[in-house]
């Protein structure tokens, strides 16, 4: 059985890239569809945390600025409007499906302090006890560069480690992890399972992501080597269509696997498939 299939607790997050048009604009159908398939995740019995990215592309969308603010003023600003704007959709639809949702914005130092630490882990627990959706997004509108998490992706595993989940899910723009850039090689072959993070890996994941968000592979990478020092499995997979989702929690290959302890549940026939998820 795939790790995957078996987590309870999960955390899936989701970045600009996937929740935005090239313009900014929130792209509803996908955001609707994932949040179909969290809530429905969520009934089968699972514990589903977001953590969610876009506030500042949104905000910049919604401001109609013609492009994501280069300044920390301009940045915060398109921050405190794009939280509202993601928020109001999240509660929005979660409702429609009869679910609770919950916003928790933080900041870098509430991981470094042990009380403040532990209060983010009591509040989240109580959420989840509680049956609601913790949707998580760093606090952009106070942080400052010495507090600031930088991207998304290493919140995520954080909020991982610090709630005890099974599973982190990434959701990004391309379909997981590749052994060339498929940008530019289109032979590019996805790498289905990692079992150690090392040098060779990071050479093919440097680079930025797309211009609407902060991540790219890089980040993702290192998101994936906090889990799995923590004994959490991570996947790396495409969020252009957030139903794959599903293939993924009944114990279907996709995307990019990150095997904490280098212990494989996998049958190993997919290990190094051509990607079918373009
Ligand atoms: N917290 C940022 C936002 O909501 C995103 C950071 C990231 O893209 O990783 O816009």
């Amino acid at each position: 059985m795939s790790p995957i299939e078996n987590a309870r607790r999960v955390v899936i997050k989701v970045g600009t890239s996937t929740l935005t048009y090239e313009n900014g604009r929130l792209n509803l159908r996908r955001v609707e569809a994932l949040c179909r398939v969290l809530a429905d995740l969520k009934n089968a019995g699972r514990e589903v945390t977001l953590v969610t990215s876009g506030a500042i592309g949104v905000g910049a969308g919604h401001l109609g600025l013609k492009e994501r603010p280069r300044d920390i003023g301009g940045k915060q600003a398109a921050a405190a409007v794009g939280q509202c704007e993601l928020m109001y959709i999240y509660d929005k639809q979660f409702s429609e499906y009869g679910h609770v949702t919950a916003q928790v914005l933080l900041t870098r130092d509430v991981m470094d302090d042990d009380r403040r630490r532990r209060n983010v882990v009591n509040t989240l627990t109580r959420l989840l006890e509680y049956g609601a959706i913790p949707i998580i997004n760093e606090n952009d509108t106070v942080a400052v560069e010495e507090i600031e998490f930088g991207d998304n992706d290493t919140l995520s595993a954080m909020v991982a480690e610090l709630i005890g989940a099974q599973a982190l899910i990434l959701l990004t723009d391309i379909d997981g992890l590749y052994d060339a850039d498929p940008r530019r090689h289109p032979e590019a072959r996805r790498i289905p399972v990692v079992e150690q993070i090392d040098d060779r890996l990071r050479a093919l994941a440097g680079g930025a992501g797309s211009s609407r968000g902060t991540g790219g592979m890089i980040t993702k990478l290192n998101a994936a080597q906090i889990a799995m020092q923590a004994g959490i499995p991570a996947v790396i997979m495409n969020g252009a269509q957030p139903f794959r989702l599903y293939d993924l929690f009944d114990g279907r290959p996709r995307g990019t696997l990150f095997l904490p302890g280098g212990k494989s549940d996998d049958s190993g026939e997919d290990r190094r498939e051509r990607s079918d998820e373009k």
